[in-house]
């Protein structure tokens, strides 16, 4: 069931993650941006797995708002408000219910990341997080639309997820601060289309 204790596995998983794969994708920030996006998830995420683990929401809704708030009051660089405006947005759309469905968590971060995409004004093939969730969106409701279990249309997701950071390689940035760099940008990943994929992996770890 995905119930509080789904989307606190998720948060485990989800800080570990992020604390192994921190300095790739701080190495991935240095090529483009500013060398710091391992070190603003870590923060995040650290500061929302000791905040949930001191008052633990006892709702899915509650855990993905909770995580929401502390990465937008922790983070300082672009991708603290742009996750956390996607987990509050979808943890408030779950509202108070004790056990969620697949396809309602999937509508959840439709609408979380329908948020990102208002709040920093990019669009698919932009060259950010988006090029990373929208495919995994897309695979996850076509997995659930045909039939596919849970852990099925999660793992779709993170293959998805993957292909679609992978893919921002040869893209060149319109928005966030490697767009400065203009065709410069061009041949390297972006970092928050990888660190998106390392989230909904964890989505797909917790599902199995
Ligand atoms: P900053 O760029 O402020 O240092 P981070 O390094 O933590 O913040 O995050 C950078 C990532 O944020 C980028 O790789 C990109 O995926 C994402 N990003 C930046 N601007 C936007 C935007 N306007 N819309 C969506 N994602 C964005
Ligand atoms: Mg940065
Ligand atoms: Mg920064």
């Amino acid at each position: 069931p995905i119930d509080a204790a789904f989307l606190r596995r998720w948060l485990d998983a989800a800080t570990a993650a992020i604390d192994r794969e921190a300095p790739v994708l701080t190495e991935l920030d240095s090529a483009i941006g500013d060398a710091d996006h391992g070190t603003n998830m870590r923060r995040g995420f650290t500061a929302a797995h000791t905040a949930v683990e001191q008052e633990p929401p006892d709702t899915p809704g509650g855990v993905l708002v909770a995580v929401g708030r502390q990465l937008i009051s922790s983070v300082g660089g672009a991708s603290g408000p742009l996750y956390g405006t996607l987990l509050r947005r979808a943890g408030k759309r779950l509202g108070d219910e004790p056990v969620v469905g697949a396809a309602q968590l999937r509508d959840a971060l439709r609408a979380g990341v329908e948020g990102v995409g208002q709040l920093g004004g990019a669009a698919a093939g932009d060259k950010t997080m988006l090029d990373a969730l929208l495919p995994a969106l897309e695979a996850l409701s076509g997995a659930l639309d045909a039939g596919g279990g849970t852990a099925e249309a999660f793992a779709a997701a993170a293959t998805a997820a993957d292909e679609g950071a992978q893919a921002t390689i040869p893209l060149r940035a319109r928005k966030g601060r490697a767009s400065y760099l203009g065709e410069r940008s061009i041949g390297h990943q972006d970092p928050g289309a990888t660190s998106s994929a390392l989230l909904i992996t964890a989505f797909a770890d917790t599902a199995r």
